[in-house]
């Protein structure tokens, strides 16, 4: 791998598929500095900028291998906010990427009259011994799993807007501020015949939507099996999203077998509905 150094970054792959995506991180659009955590503030900016796109990797079964950053730098920052600010962010950005090998190759860095922008996009390998998840696969017939409980992070956001952090239940607030990519389910599930993924980024309902349109399919959502998060209502797991749970699809004779069940048992994975024809 080429790093920082050249005009672009440069790697060299096995002949598996590269995957690549980028995510805007925008101060008041996808997080507000009124409701950082006070110990941790910018830094979670720049944890959550990253997560966001690992995520996306994460669910078509790829491990990252490299990110860029790019930012841009509301003027009325002082040259002591400027530091302090981009120390943090990089502080988040490096701890996360050093926990998935994925080495931080280049960015851009600028100035705006505007709110604090960043983008950062993500360059991932497909696992070996498996094969990419796609939204555009999935069968009639098909299950739909669910990595982990629903709507913490919407129910935090909620709380936090009505002045109500205390009443918030800390692994909402964690959801919300520092969610952690599901790399751990396509390394768990490599012998399963996945037919689709997507990560929950905004909202169960909008995620199943897109994978079943995708796939000129529609589905059945047992509403009564969508894991809650503590404290977190169905509204808030069926649409407020920002919960980077996995949404998985297997053939119905997969769900059936015991090896089966303890694999999903082990990811926290739970049937939450099915894959029906477009009627
Ligand atoms: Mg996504």
């Amino acid at each position: 791998m080429i790093g920082i150094g050249d005009d672009a970054g440069a790697i060299y792959t096995s002949g598996r598929p590269v995957t690549i995506c980028s995510d805007l991180m925008i101060e008041g659009t996808h997080f507000d500095t009124l409701f950082f955590d006070q110990q941790s503030g910018w830094k979670d900016v720049g944890h959550k900028g990253l997560a966001r796109v690992l995520s996306d990797l994460a669910a078509m079964a790829s491990l990252p291998l490299a990110c860029t950053v790019s930012l841009a730098l509301p003027k009325n920052w002082s040259e002591t906010e400027i530091e302090n600010n981009l120390e943090a962010l990089f502080a988040g950005i490096t701890e996360l990427a050093s926990r998935h090998d994925c080495t931080v190759i280049g960015g851009d860095l600028s100035r705006t009259r505007g709110a604090f922008v960043a983008d950062f996009a993500a360059i991932g390998e497909v696992r070996p011994a498996s094969s990419l998840w796609r939204r555009d696969e999935v069968r009639p017939g098909d299950q739909i799993y669910v990595t982990g409980p629903l709507g913490g992070a919407a129910m935090a956001l909620e709380n936090l807007q009505a002045g109500k952090r205390a009443e918030t239940p800390l692994e909402n607030l964690k959801r919300h501020w520092r969610p952690e990519p599901r790399f751990d389910v396509a390394s768990r599930l490599a012998s399963a015949p996945v037919s689709g993924a997507i990560d929950i980024s905004d909202g169960l309902v909008n995620d199943l939507t897109r994978v079943c349109q995708a796939s000129h399919l529609s589905f059945e959502l047992d509403e009564a099996s969508v894991p809650l998060a503590e404290g977190a209502s169905l509204q808030h797991a069926l649409h407020g999203g920002d919960d980077y749970e996995l949404l998985l699809f297997l053939p119905d004779s997969w769900h059936g077998c015991d090896f089966a069940q303890s694999e999903l048992k082990a990811v926290g994975a739970s049937r939450i509905g099915r894959v029906l024809s477009r009627t």
